[in-house]
């Protein structure tokens, strides 16, 4: 009965302000009342009805009947030297994920996971070797935020929101996108588009109805090859998308004014790390608005690949600044706790 009861009862964090406002509309209350909902659930934290005082007992005895509020079970937090924060959560079927914290520059970055696992099999990543097992729930991901946000110190505020953890979030564009909306509404979490950014392998039809449908966040895009043959080595989405038509694609984005497009570039020793890469790159990226984040590679038991060298690493970079290109080396941050890109493993099942 008690299971029954779960899978019928609808999560609260599953709904968009217009279907929460529908829920209650539809037990006879006034449609506002969704609004002070959504900011005891998001704003703080709220795990059950009884915390939210106002509202009538009569309408909180009537919403534990009919719906519930999700949470992740907090199994286990990490700090690394670098003062990244990884937790690891469980989520209700036993699948567990990973969200990583990220202090830098004045800025709390707060990177989440999208999905249990990961179907695209990049190579160079941990996270991809796992397999996959589902996409998470718009609850789940906002759940993520909730649980970081609540466990903060005095004095802590989460600035940025990055889908870059486990999964691929386009792969799970209806949930993430109705979490995007939460995250940038003030009666969710109030970050601006500016400071949401989605990152992915290149899934072009998304990509596109990303953009077609306004979703507040900024795109980017996992690049890191080249050429066609080693993109699609490395990333096997790329034999279904291939990387002209994913250029082509961005080079046709109506980006916001001001608004670039980030490439992330994961440098790996002797694969996509050469001078002629660091050219064909600045070729490659004629006329699209963006900036390149390179990423030497994270060594980690289990993959093969080398990072490669700092001096390689800063002649890429030359090579990309001296064409124009805003380029950012980023050091994967938290290697030590195994936070760092691509190294997030969280336990899948049914896979
Ligand atoms: S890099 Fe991202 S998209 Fe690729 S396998 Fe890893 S988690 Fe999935």
């Amino acid at each position: 009965m008690g299971v029954y009861f779960l899978a019928m009862s609808v999560n609260l964090k599953d709904l968009s302000l217009e279907e929460l406002e529908a829920l209650i509309a539809g037990l006879g209350k006034e449609r506002y009342r969704a609004r002070q909902i959504m900011r005891w659930l998001y704003g703080r934290g709220a795990s059950s009805f009884e915390e939210m005082t106002d509202l009538a007992k009569e309408l909180r005895a009537e919403l534990s009947r009919t719906a519930r509020i999700s949470s992740l079970a907090s199994l286990a937090e990490e700090r690394s030297p670098d003062g990244t924060r990884k937790y690891l959560f469980g989520l209700e079927d036993g699948n567990q994920v990973e969200s990583v914290l990220i202090p830098d520059d004045g800025r709390l970055t707060l990177c989440i996971s999208t999905q249990a696992g990961c179907a695209m099999g990049c190579r160079f990543c941990l996270t991809g070797m796992g397999g996959f097992a589902r996409d998470l729930t718009a609850g789940e991901i906002l759940d993520q935020i909730v649980r970081v946000a609540g466990a903060l110190e005095p004095g802590e505020r989460l600035t940025n929101c990055v889908l870059m953890g486990m999964g691929e979030p386009l792969a799970n564009y209806d949930r993430v996108q109705g979490a995007l909306g939460i995250m940038a509404s003030d009666l969710g979490f109030g970050l601006s588009r500016r400071r949401i950014t989605l990152s992915t392998v290149g899934l072009i039809p998304q990509i596109k109805r990303l953009f077609a449908e306004g979703v507040p966040c900024r795109l980017a895009v996992s690049l890191n090859a080249t050429t066609q043959k080693v993109r699609s080595f490395l990333m096997p989405i790329s034999r279904r998308y291939p990387l002209s038509a994913l250029l082509a694609a961005c080079r046709a984005l109506p980006l916001p004014p001001r608004e670039r497009i980030t490439f992330e570039y994961v440098l790996i020793q002797g694969v996509n790390d050469s001078d002629a890469d660091a050219h064909r790159l600045t070729q490659i990226l004629r006329g699209i608005r963006c900036k390149v984040n390179l990423i030497p590679f994270n060594e980690c038991p289990g993959i093969l690949f080398r990072r490669p060298q700092e001096k390689v690493v800063l002649r890429f970079q030359k090579v990309l600044m001296e064409a124009g290109y805003l380029t950012i080396i980023r050091e994967s941050r938290g290697g030590a706790i195994s936070a760092a890109c691509g190294q997030l493993r969280g336990r899948i099942t049914g896979s």
